[in-house]
C-alpha cells in the first residue's frame, strides 16, 4: 500500500503556519509529524476499522505530543505541541525521547460502543530490545505491529513540506480474508510462511526505496523500480472523497457559539484586555479572530435568537 499526500499535508502545514502564537514547524518536527500522518493513513487504510485511528507519540523532550487522527473515510486530521525550540538537525530522540521515557500509542475508537466498552490502546516505547533509541519512526511502528498484530510489516515513510508519504508492506495471513482487523496467524498459516520466502524477498525490495525516491517519484513508477522482477496486480488508486483528505470540525460558527456561551460580559473583558478574542483550534492550529465590531455582532438581538435555536435565515 502507498499512500502520498500532497493538498492535505500542505494544508495542515498552512494552518499550523499562519497561527501566530505558535508559527510553522521547525523541519525536524514537520518531518516527524507528515511521517505520522502518511503512516496513519496507511494503517487505518490496511485494518479498515469503523472508528478513528489516532496514532500519538508522547514526548519527553521539546515535542510534548504529536497526533494524528484518521476516520473510516480517510478524512484526517494532524498536530503537535511543542513547547521548546527544536534545532535543524535534531533527530528522533532528541525531539521526543531525551530520556527514554517518550512513548507512542496507537488508539482505535469504535464509533459504535457497547455500554462501559473502552477505544483499544496499544502503547509501543521508543527504544529497542537494548534500550537504545529508534530514530525512526518506521521502525517504532513496525515493531508495533508485530507486537500488536503478529504481523511482519515493513515501512518507508518521509515527509518535507509539500509531500507525506509512505510504502507499507506487510505479510497477510495465508488462509480466509484475515488482515489486520481478522483472525491473527493460525499454526497451518506459521508453517506455510515458513516454506515461503516471497515476503523476505518483497520486504528487502522495499526497505531498498529511499526516502528521497518516495518523496519525488510517482506511485507507479516507484513499483516498477522496486517489483520489476515481480508480477503486480495494480489497484485503482482512491481518488476525490474517497482518498485520504484533510478534514476538521472546527469553523468560525463554532468559535461563535462557544463566544456567545461565554456571555457578554465575558466577551467584553476579554476585548479589554487583549483588543480581540482569538480562539486557535488545538486540533489543527489555525486561529478565529474576532475584533471588537465581530464580537458586538455576535450579541444583537437577531444573534442572540440565532443561538436559541431560532433559524431566521
Ligand atoms: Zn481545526
Amino acid at each position: 500500500m502507498v499512500v502520498r499526500l500532497t493538498d492535505a499535508w500542505t494544508e495542515i502545514l498552512r494552518r499550523r503556519a499562519s497561527n501566530t502564537s505558535s508559527g510553522p514547524y521547525a523541519a525536524p518536527v514537520q518531518e516527524m509529524l507528515g511521517e505520522m500522518t502518511a503512516a496513519a493513513a496507511l494503517m487505518q487504510s490496511n485494518i479498515k476499522f469503523d472508528g478513528s485511528l489516532v496514532l500519538q507519540i508522547f514526548g519527553d523532550g521539546p515535542v510534548k505530543v504529536a497526533v494524528v487522527e484518521v476516520q473510516p473515510d480517510l478524512s484526517l486530521r494532524a498536530t503537535a505541541t511543542v513547547t521548546e525550540a527544536v534545532s535543524g538537525d535534531s533527530r528522533l530522540s532528541q525531539m521526543v525521547n531525551v530520556n527514554n521515557q517518550g512513548r507512542c500509542a496507537i488508539t482505535l475508537d469504535p464509533k459504535t460502543k457497547f455500554p462501559g466498552q473502552q477505544p483499544y490502546q496499544g502503547v509501543v516505547p521508543l527504544f529497542d530490545d537494548h534500550g537504545r533509541p529508534i530514530e525512526k519512526l518506521s521502525a517504532v511502528l513496525e515493531h508495533y505491529m508485530l507486537q500488536s498484530e503478529q504481523l511482519d510489516t515493513t515501512l518507508v515513510l518521509a515527509a518535507n513540506d509539500t509531500v507525506a508519504a509512505g510504502l507499507l508492506i506487510q505479510r497477510l495471513p495465508m488462509a480466509g480474508a484475515g488482515n489486520l482487523a481478522g483472525s491473527m496467524v493460525s499454526k497451518e498459516n506459521e508453517d506455510q510462511i515458513g516454506l515461503n520466502e516471497h515476503y523476505n524477498r518483497i520486504a528487502m525490495l522495499a526497505s531498498s526505496l529511499k526516502q528521497e525516491e518516495l518523496l519525488t517519484l510517482d506511485v507507479d513508477t516507484i513499483l516498477r523500480r522496486l517489483f520489476w522482477e515481480e508480477q503486480i496486480t495494480r489497484f485503482e488508486p482512491l481518488m476525490g472523497e474517497t482518498a485520504p483528505r484533510f478534514v476538521c470540525s472546527c469553523s468560525r460558527e463554532r468559535v461563535a457559539k462557544m463566544i456567545q456561551s461565554l456571555g457578554r460580559e465575558e466577551a467584553e473583558s476579554i476585548l479589554e484586555e487583549r483588543g480581540d478574542i482569538e480562539v486557535a483550534c488545538e486540533f489543527c492550529g489555525v486561529q478565529y479572530r474576532f475584533d471588537p465590531v465581530d464580537a458586538a455582532q455576535l450579541f444583537t438581538d437577531s444573534a442572540r435568537l440565532g443561538q436559541s435555536g431560532t433559524d431566521l435565515h
